[in-house]
């Protein structure tokens, strides 16, 4: 049995939305179809390890965002490479609530829906769902999985570690905050209005005359 064969069933590329409490959380999902037309209903399914899923299984309710061929990459890394267990993701993107569930504000378009059935398999958890409100909101391509295997996660990643190394410095300048830069030699406290990175290579301790490279911040 050649599985590959199953990378030539076509998929969308989406942002799911719910809600854990009052706090919106969300993750990418390929596997959403239309499953029937009366009552409209969709079939979603997750991975049992994601959190948004564990959510759903509470709230019974979720939203979709449609992404466009043109969405940012980092939305796709900010809601596929990391669990809402950890952070808020949707405070990364633009997004509005409506009627208790996140959008994407440049998604395509966006689907709520009632969650009816649900069915456990050993990796993934298929919710059947009603429909209960859907809308278009831009003109545009969709953005499918094959895209996203093609040409987009090559970006996706790259944005990814962008935003990680941003986090990083914040993180970084946060504990930083409030120490000063020591001179090792004679206890001199740097205390100029210039940042002591921005310093000139040649600038000394004014007190014992040492290069700034016997400095440390304590
Ligand atoms: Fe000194």
């Amino acid at each position: 049995m050649d599985e590959t064969a199953l990378f030539k069933l076509t998929h969308g590329l989406y942002v799911l939305g719910t809600v854990d409490g009052d706090r919106p959380v969300g993750s990418v999902v390929d596997a959403v179809m239309q499953a029937a037309n009366k009552p409209l209903v969709i079939a979603l399914s997750c991975h049992n390890r994601s959190y948004t899923k564990e959510c759903i299984e509470r709230s019974r309710r979720f939203s979709l965002s449609v992404l466009s061929k043109d969405v940012d990459p980092f939305v796709v890394a900010n809601f596929g490479f990391q669990s809402s267990r950890d952070i808020d993701k949707w405070d990364n993107v633009d997004y509005f609530i409506d009627n208790g569930l996140p959008y994407l504000k440049n998604g395509l378009a966006r689907l709520s829906a009632i969650v009816t059935q649900v069915i456990a398999y050993e990796s993934n958890t298929l919710f059947l769902a009603q429909v209960e409100n859907c809308d278009n909101l831009e003109e545009g391509e969709p953005l499918t999985y094959n895209n996203y295997r093609d040409y987009f996660k090559d970006e996706v990643i790259k944005s990814f570690n962008e935003y990680k190394q941003r986090k990083e410095k914040e993180k970084s300048k946060m504990s930083d905050e409030g120490k000063k830069w020591v001179c090792t030699v004679c206890e001199y406290v740097y205390d100029g209005d210039v940042p002591f990175e921005e310093l000139p290579d040649d600038w000394a301790c004014p007190v014992c005359g040492v290069g700034k490279d016997m400095f440390e911040l304590r």
